[in-house]
């Protein structure tokens, strides 16, 4: 057996294993390997990782009591002497080992199948979630259960239900043909309109909705106009667009935009409306 270091300096620098013949060392390491490569095969209850008094999840610094019992940093302050699992006056202090598993962890995202790659620790799992650019928009049809990021919606409007989707230049007013149903609207930066057009006994009804997976208020501005000389006729809304990832299919609440009977192009189910579109972002 080697002699153990002199100085307890070096006790912390090499660990206690240095004073292990090279062999057993070798022994332990190799063990030490096949465990960590065991870890892809390890599940764990993650509620372990929330503080068992708010249910936030813990991040540092993480407290404990005498006996053990953890709790976050902002209810440790509201509950210093006392603690809430044992009910006994306590001393708490730092529990590092469990900052350090808190840390360790990483957790993927829940957009891991709408194409989201990122890992995080536990903790920051919501914030990430919140803004998640992989968060699923559904299919707003009543009969189809699709749900994707926008960019595989719009393939699966196009693709699927062979929706419309003129692209629109933003601040520029466009003409545009809405079919009854759905059109898109596909903005320069990739944001989609969904344009809903339904008939109604005094013409056909349009509506407009910005697709997106965070409601984050409304980001645009849309002008729809409506003109004609023969018969001389005109009129134009402008309102802030709806946001909604469609999980209610297309929202009931959206501003309805008029036009008159005399005014739709065609017959049943191939009824258009020209339409005058500007959309501004805000
Ligand atoms: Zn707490
Ligand atoms: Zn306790
Ligand atoms: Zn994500
Ligand atoms: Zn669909």
């Amino acid at each position: 057996m080697a002699a153990p270091p002199a100085g307890l300096v070096d006790v912390f620098r090499t660990g206690w294993d240095s004073w292990e013949e090279p062999q057993q060392q070798e022994e332990k390491q190799g063990a030490a390997c096949k465990r960590r490569k065991a870890a892809a095969d390890v599940t764990m209850d993650l509620a372990i990782l929330d503080c068992p008094v708010c249910c936030h999840p813990l991040r540092s610094p993480i407290f404990q009591c005498t006996v053990g019992h953890t709790i976050c940093s902002s209810c440790h302050d509201k509950l210093p002497e006392k603690c809430h699992f044992c009910s006994l006056p306590t001393v708490y202090s730092r529990c590092h080992m469990v900052e350090n598993v808190v840390e360790s962890i990483k957790v993927a995202c829940s957009n891991v199948n709408h194409g989201c790659t990122a890992r995080m620790t536990y903790y920051l799992k919501e914030e990430h979630e919140k803004g998640c650019p992989h968060a699923p928009c559904f299919c707003p049809e009543t009969s189809c259960g699709f749900s994707g990021s926008t960019a595989r919606l719009l393939e699966h409007f196009l693709g699927k239900h062979k929706w419309h989707s003129p692209k629109v230049t933003y601040n520029k007013a466009f003409q545009i043909r809405v079919h009854l149903g759905s059109t898109v609207l596909v903005g320069e930066d990739g944001h989609l309109f969904l344009v809903n057009m339904t008939l109604e006994p005094l013409g056909g009804v349009i509506s407009v909705c910005c697709v997106q997976p965070h409601f984050t208020g409304s980001k645009f501005k849309c002008r729809l106009a409506l003109s004609c000389t023969e018969p001389s006729y005109c009129q134009a809304m402008e309102f802030l667009t709806r946001s909604t990832n469609l999980y209610d299919g297309f929202p009931k609440d959206c501003f309805p935009f008029l036009v008159p009977k005399m005014l739709l192009r065609g017959t049943g189910a191939s009824t258009t409306a020209m339409v005058g579109v500007t959309v501004t972002p805000q």
